[in-house]
């Protein structure tokens, strides 16, 4: 028993020695790394599996040869001398000790390879002893990540906006060049590390920024505000007059990347652009200025020829003869031409101002023509032609666009039908749908056409094409507005011409997204009866307030035909207001342009007036700008007539008036 006790617990001294080189073997053969034994000459004396592994080698053909054997040609001869003076002071020495080694395979191949050394003392001798490792698979990660590092370097760098990236205590971790030169220009040394807050300070101290007024310790908090809380972006000025805008983003890992763009050419060319729109917002308010009131001066002597020419003209009490008649009918012939030039410079100048405003709606198209028809009437018959209005075909029945617009080319392409027509030939309006979306208005003539020569240019402002010197007036400015006006509208126009034939001028619009059943053409109002105006009965109380006294004049004679109404006439805006409180007329005829409160003025006052605002106010004016027909509608007025007055336009007026308002 206690043999065998002595046994279990003491093995015999050979088998503990196996057993520990058996460990030590496998321990050896299961390494991680290549181990190599050699001896002072270099020879191998030793490898593991993992060597026969890694070297692509059978441990016999290694085993006795030079360790040299291992290493690339280039490093073996510095090998030898460095494995011979470590011999001399042999001493352990870990992995990664930074040195770049290379090992050799059989095949030829190089790989990096990190080594430790150790002496082992033998019976033999010193050995030392190596423990090899393939480092390839590191080395190509540190060199994937180094690589993608220094690509967002240099894109960084390569961004010419200043850039920065700080960690989440706002220490800089990174930033390009541009930052450094100038956002962190008072920072001496390295700025990787430093904060938001010794940056901005340094900048602070080395003078970069224009406070403008702002004290340093606001400056500061409102920098220091916006980089720990961005909101929107912080402009700053620079004393050497740059414009900076600091945008700051947060990261997902709690830091901030602050962009700053240097947008100092910006600002200048925004300045440059808005002094630039403001001088040409002050030349365009100018021109419309100076037309407004050329348009007033031009037609205010116009006003008393046309008026009083007109009054010669129905002049009851005495008669004019037969041959001041025709000479009249020149002097109003004439005046109206140079009315409806300075109407159509005005008109075009304004479209091209880009002052016209269209209202889009849907329009029934026969009561356009219809309208259009009474128009042109007394004109056709004056030239001798028929004027006819073909059928509406129901898909054509609307269409989009501005209805008094659309009425103003029809009646210009209408009237040039009839101006270029011949006596006893036809005017037709005609409507066609041309695809499902467009509906076209056509005004065909069996006129003298258009020469071929002439058409291309038809449309450009002043072509009169050959009428230049020939006895039909025009201004060639006709068709110029109602090319831009259709294309205001979202319409087109064109035209077809046969040199003595005829000619057919169109209007192309949309038509509405879905038409309605259509319904029947409204009815035309019947006008059988008698004029309110007519001599007996009571009578109307009229104030007109105007200040020119031409004006006031032919008022007085166009209403001293009339026995049933008494003028009164005042000629200022203030005294005619009073006047009108206390003497309560039907109508109020109000002058715009008053010396002192303008007619606009005094109707809104008049509308605010409870012994007033009932009373009807029609605006005169000579002024036609678009400007104030805007106005029109904030005044209140009943009615807003230009000036040369149209007496038949002004007696309707009246008369609707008098009409739903007869005097007890
Ligand atoms: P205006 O009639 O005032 O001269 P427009 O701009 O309306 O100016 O027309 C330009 C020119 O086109 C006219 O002068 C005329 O020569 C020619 N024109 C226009 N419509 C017709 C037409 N229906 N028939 C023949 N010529 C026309």
């Amino acid at each position: 028993m206690a043999s065998s006790l002595e046994r279990g617990g003491n093995p015999p001294a050979g088998g503990a020695h196996r057993l520990e080189r058996d460990v030590f073997q496998q321990l050896i053969e299961t390494a991680p790394d290549a181990l190599v034994v050699i001896d002072r000459l270099g020879r191998i004396v030793l490898v593991n599996a993992q060597t026969e592994r890694l070297f692509g080698y059978d441990r016999q053909d290694l085993l006795g040869q030079s360790i040299e054997i291992l290493v690339p040609s280039r490093f073996r001869a510095q090998h030898s001398l460095h494995r011979a003076g470590y011999f001399k002071t042999p001493r352990a020495r870990a992995m990664g000790s930074g040195l770049e080694l290379w090992g050799l395979k059989s095949d030829g191949t190089e790989f990096p390879v990190e080594i430790s050394l150790a002496p082992l003392e033998t019976e033999d001798g010193v050995l030392i002893s190596s423990a090899i490792r393939d480092v390839s698979e590191r080395k190509r990660a540190e060199a994937e990540v180094r690589l993608a590092s220094d690509r967002l370097l240099s894109a960084v760098e390569s961004i010419q906006d200043m850039l920065a990236l700080y960690d989440a205590e706002h220490r800089v971790v990174l930033c390009n060049s541009a930052f450094r030169s100038l956002f962190a220009r008072g920072v001496d040394g390295a700025i990787v590390g430093r904060t938001f807050e010794e940056i901005l300070d340094g900048s602070l101290r080395a003078g970069l920024f224009e406070l403008g007024g702002e004290s340093v310790e606001a400056f500061r908090k409102r920098c220091l505000r916006y980089h720990t809380n961005p909101v929107g972006v912080l402009e700053l000025k620079t004393t050497d007059g740059r414009a900076l805008r600091l945008t700051n983003r947060r990261t997902l890992e709690g830091g901030i990347v602050s962009t700053i763009w240097d947008i100092t050419e910006d600002v200048r060319k925004e300045e440059e652009l808005q002094k630039a729109r403001a001088l040409a917002e002050a030349a365009s308010s100018a021109k419309s200025e100076f037309l407004s009131s050329m348009s007033h001066e031009l037609r205010t002597p116009l006003n008393s020829i046309l008026g009083f020419a007109q009054l010669l003209q129905r002049d009851k009490k005495s008669p004019l003869t037969e041959r001041q008649l025709e000479r009249l009918e020149h002097v109003l012939k004439g005046g109206e031409h140079l009315l409806r030039l300075i109407d159509d410079i005005l008109d075009l100048s304004r479209i091209e101002a880009g002052r016209v405003t269209t209202s889009i709606e849907r329009v029934r198209v026969a009561e356009v023509l219809a309208e259009v028809k009474t128009t042109l009437a007394p004109m056709a018959s004056r030239a001798g032609i028929t004027l006819v209005v073909a059928a509406v075909p129901e898909q054509a029945s609307e269409v989009m666009a501005d209805r008094t617009r659309f009425a103003q080319i029809l009646i210009n392409y209408g009237s040039n039908a009839i101006k270029y027509g011949r006596p006893g030939g036809t005017a037709a309006l005609e409507v066609h749908v041309r695809d499902g979306n467009t509906v076209r208005v056509s005004v065909r003539d069996d006129g003298i056409g258009i020469p071929l020569e002439h058409q291309s240019r038809i449309f450009e402002p002043f072509q009169r094409a050959g009428q230049e010197t020939g006895p039909i007036e025009g201004t060639g400015i006709g068709l110029t507005i109602t090319k831009r006006l259709a294309e205001l509208m979202g319409g087109s126009v064109g035209f077809e011409s046969v040199p003595d034939e005829g000619s057919e001028f169109w209007i192309d619009l949309p038509r509405p997204v879905e038409v309605p059943e259509s319904d029947a053409p409204s009815a035309t109002p019947s006008s059988g009866a008698p004029s309110p105006l007519a001599t007996e009965g009571p009578s109307y109380r009229v104030v007109y307030i105007e200040d020119n006294p031409s004006n006031i004049a032919f008022m007085r004679e166009l209403m001293a035909d009339f026995d049933r109404v008494e003028l009164v006439t005042v000629p200022t805006a203030e005294v005619g207001i009073e006047v009108v409180r206390d003497t309560q007329p039907h109508v109020v005829i109000m002058d715009i342009n008053l010396p002192g409160m303008s007619g606009y003025e005094a109707t809104k006052k008049l509308r605010e007036w409870p012994e007033t605002k009932h009373i009807p106010v029609i605006a005169l004016s000579a002024a036609a700008m678009v400007g104030d027909r805007s106005r029109v509608a904030d005044a209140g007025f009943y009615r807003y007539l230009t000036k040369p007055v149209r007496v038949s336009e002004l007696m309707e007026t009246l008369e609707a008036l008098f009409e739903s308002n007869r005097p007890a």
